[in-house]
């Protein structure tokens, strides 16, 4: 038998797809499940992407790329990134197979064995797997009581830091919760991590995905230009989960030690999607819009239906998940939904936060319908 490294040994794999296998088997025999269970847009990529990605392949570019990633991309990205308020050379972005992989990278980067990381609870799966394969150990701070607001449980979180703390995840528009942060917030956040000299992740991979509210940067405070890192990446705003294509921004140091990993694992990403990024990011202003409006309507739908069975889910203004309360054991419950009432959601332990279940939205309103009938009919709400 092989000796396997304490790293792996101490995470889990995914909770996300473990539901997901269970729907998968499920869906086998040939029972129809309505799957609210992923992270991905229902969406196919914008038709003028996939024409870039295709020019792209036909044009030749099979290649590897420069490590950090194609110049028109990263040029692409710091324009962007500018739009948002950051203030970003090219050098200062590394493109990356997925936004995953930037925050892998990230964390490698910046955690030794117990290094203190704050996560703001309930938080996206991984943020806890990473940081635990980088040795580092969790302070957590739980928003559920706030109806997953940040601003306020500014007070836990100033008790959850210190100057022993190295690095504080934030993301807003957040996975699992959709809620996005306050202004308030975010300077609650800066004014804590410059008190402790504390760097910030700052995850935006579901900026493009808000419903009548514009976030805000963290790394456009003041203060927090040299000590925030922001990650974004083009599988929700442009449904492109597939082509794995994401990137961070940072201060020079960073990208030359996370570069060392870069250039030492991935290489690069890969060549022609790189190209279709490109487009993506400067011709796919309205594809955005309608599938923003999608969610938003299926969002509010979701909300009214489930108030109509006299249930109140917190509803936030990003991304395209809601929060279900549900029983305390909501391991207990999400398998029960599953194999009962053919609904497939991921229970909220898995984000840190027992006692709900996390439902996306990104399915169609009929399939939406389906899935709270089910849940009705066999008792769930
Ligand atoms: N960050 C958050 C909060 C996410 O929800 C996801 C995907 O589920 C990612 C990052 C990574 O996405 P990708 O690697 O597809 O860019």
């Amino acid at each position: 038998t092989m000796d396997f490294a304490s790293r792996v040994q101490r995470v889990e794999p995914s909770a996300t797809l473990a539901i997901s296998n269970l729907a998968a088997e499920l869906e086998a025999d040939g029972v129809d499940v309505v799957d609210l269970s992923v992270g991905e847009p229902d969406f196919d990529t914008p038709q003028n992407v996939k024409d870039a990605g295709e020019d792209a392949l036909e044009a030749g570019h099979t290649g590897y790329t420069s490590s950090n990633g194609i110049p028109e991309l990263k040029e692409a990205i710091a324009a962007k990134l500018d739009d948002d308020g950051l203030d970003h050379d090219p050098e200062n972005v590394i493109v990356t197979p997925g936004g995953k992989q930037a925050l892998f990278e990230i964390f490698m980067s910046l955690i030794d064995d117990g290094d203190e990381v704050c996560l703001l609870d309930p938080a996206w799966v991984s943020y806890e797997a990473m940081v635990k394969m980088a040795g580092g150990t969790l302070s957590r701070v739980d928003l559920s009581p706030h109806d997953f607001q940040l601003e306020p449980a500014l007070s836990d979180l100033e008790a959850a830091v210190s100057d022993d703390t190295e690095l504080l995840v934030v993301n807003s528009p957040s996975n699992p919760t959709g809620a996005v942060y306050s202004d308030a917030a975010l300077e609650g956040v800066r004014d804590l991590a410059v008190e402790h000299n504390i760097t910030v992740i700052s995850d935006e991979i579901y900026k493009e995905i808000t419903y009548g509210v514009e976030p805000t940067s963290l790394g456009t405070l003041d203060g927090m230009a040299d000590r925030t890192i922001t990650v974004n990446g083009f599988s929700k705003a442009y449904a492109m989960t597939g082509w794995r294509l994401g990137y961070f921004a940072g201060p020079e140091e960073l990208i030359d030690q996370a570069g060392k990993l870069h250039s030492h694992s991935v290489s690069c990403a890969v060549n022609f999607v790189q190209h279709a990024g490109v487009e993506a990011l400067e011709n796919t202003d309205e594809a955005v819009v309608e599938m923003r409006d999608a969610f938003e309507e299926r969002r509010d739908m979701l909300a009214d239906l489930f108030a109509d069975h006299g249930v109140d889910v917190p509803v936030g203004d990003g991304a395209f998940y809601m929060m279900l309360p549900v029983d305390d054991d909501d391991q207990a419950w999400c398998e029960g939904a599953i194999e009962d009432a053919h609904v497939a959601t991921v229970p909220g332990s898995a984000f840190g936060t027992p006692g709900y279940a996390r439902l996306s939205y990104a399915a169609s309103k009929e399939r939406l319908r389906e899935g709270v009938e089910r849940l009705a009919e066999h008792g769930y709400i």
